[in-house]
């Protein structure tokens, strides 16, 4: 019996599944996760000794790597200096300036500790700002574990409801009350939400959405998608909310925002932001955010917010994100992408990549919403996460998740990628 093995065991017995996040524990495509005992740069090393390719980067978090240096003594310097104070420190104010100063749509930002958290907020501050409590949401996007969030959702909430529509709310414990004020419509059709807006005239607080998804599957927003939801929330009166939270600071240096050009009236960031370490900020306009407490009446509070040791992790990575980083991100994307290209076509799946995040759909067609990724074959994704696993390419086990590359792969690593990728679809049809 393996040390991953005899771990999950143990673990099962005092922890809901083993796991401490649904996703982990791999029950969508089947076999048992190992446990991890370190990484270095852009590999796992399991407790069997084992490596492999991390192709989830920390689910998007460690854009640089594995115990990246410069991270690593930041975080050891602030933590000798006391580990949390429950009160303002300059830091703060730096990581502050960093953010404001990538995203020119955000004028102020506050910082929290997960996305969950930012989302929770920045939907408070919405319905807070605007005087109207529904919010729109669409189909396949994941907005953190929160219970207005919990409609419709992507990731683990897809994941485990079989690929199956999740029906309205999409957990047990949601309130049907709470969710009857998350209007949902698929990813893609602004009609949609131009025909929300339109029946509930008067009522929706905001819009939002992932301008990248990357909870069903990587999803690009199809040309003008991002601009006309723009102009119909400001139409409407309704404030634009782009869950950055994967591809804040990942996909461009101001995120998916600068990489497409449209300005949204508040942003929710997480994983990068915080360089590995529990931190995540929501920030907009100036005059919305000072709708939160304590200058304005919004409340809105943490104890760990703007926690030093994670300030100084989230400072510590956003300083080393310039163009050359995401130029290489670009550029291994791109390989991962060509080299796979030919086998992509002859298994008749389809490969969706927005720079360093991607994922192959086993469907012939790229889909473009929630409702395509359904038609996705995930038993064949199931045989091929197992066939990449065992090769030694670590992926997001759900075909409902986007792979994240971090940018401290070598060449060599891009090529047993695809190499491994591509030895895994032919076992995918091997059945
Ligand atoms: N929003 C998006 C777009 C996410 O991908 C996630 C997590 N994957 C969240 C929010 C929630 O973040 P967290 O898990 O840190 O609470």
């Amino acid at each position: 019996m393996s040390r991953s093995s005899r771990l999950l065991a143990r673990a099962r017995d005092v922890i809901p599944g083993g796991v401490n996040s649904p996703v982990r524990a791999f029950a969508a495509v089947g076999g048992d996760p190992p446990f991890i005992a370190r990484g270095e740069g852009a590999e796992l090393i399991d407790e069997d000794g084992h490596r492999y390719i991390d192709l989830i980067s920390s689910w998007g978090a460690l854009i640089l790597g594995h115990a990246d240096t410069a991270v690593l003594g930041a975080t050891m310097a602030a933590a000798s200096r006391g580990s949390s104070f429950g009160a303002p420190t300059e830091a703060e104010i730096e990581l502050a300036e960093e953010i404001v100063a990538r995203m020119p749509s955000v004028e102020k930002v506050r910082l929290c500790s997960s996305g969950t958290e930012s989302t929770m907020h920045a939907v408070r501050l919405a319905r807070g700002f605007t005087g109207r409590d529904k919010i729109i949401k669409l189909e396949g996007n994941y907005h953190g574990a929160h219970d207005a969030m919990l409609v419709k959702a992507g990731s683990g909430v897809a994941t485990f409801t079989d690929g199956k529509a999740t029906t309205e709310p999409g957990s047990p414990g949601v309130p049907a009350a709470t969710a009857a004020h998350t209007l949902v419509a698929p990813y893609n059709d602004a009609q949609a939400v131009a025909d929300l807006l339109k029946a509930h005239d008067g009522e929706v607080a905001a819009v939002i959405l992932e301008p990248v998804a990357g909870n069903m599957g990587c999803i690009a927003p199809g040309d003008g998608y991002l601009e006309d939801l723009l102009a119909l929330c400001e139409g409407a009166g309704a404030l634009l909310i782009f869950d950055e939270v994967m591809t804040g600071f990942r996909l461009a240096r101001g995120g998916a925002q600068e990489l497409f050009g449209v300005q949204p009236h508040l942003t929710c960031m997480g994983k990068v932001v915080g360089g590995g370490y529990p931190l995540a900020a929501f920030g907009g306009r100036a005059d919305i955010m000072d709708h939160l407490s304590p200058v304005g009446s919004v409340y809105q509070a943490g104890t760990l917010s703007g926690n030093p040791v994670a300030v100084a992790a989230g400072l510590a990575t956003l300083r080393q994100l310039d163009a050359t980083v995401y130029a290489s991100l670009e550029a291994a994307g791109a390989r991962i992408e060509q080299g796979m290209s030919s086998a992509v076509n002859y298994h008749g799946c389809s490969f969706r990549r927005v720079g360093s995040m991607f994922t192959l759909f086993f469907r012939g067609a790229a889909p473009n919403n929630f409702s395509e990724v359904q038609e996705c074959d995930l038993d064949a994704f199931g045989r091929f996460f197992r066939a990449a696993l065992s090769g030694g390419v670590y992926l997001p086990p759900s075909q409902y998740e986007a792979a994240f590359l971090n940018a401290s792969i070598t060449e060599r690593q891009v090529a047993q990628v695809v190499d491994g990728l591509t030895s895994a679809l032919v076992a995918a049809h091997l059945h």
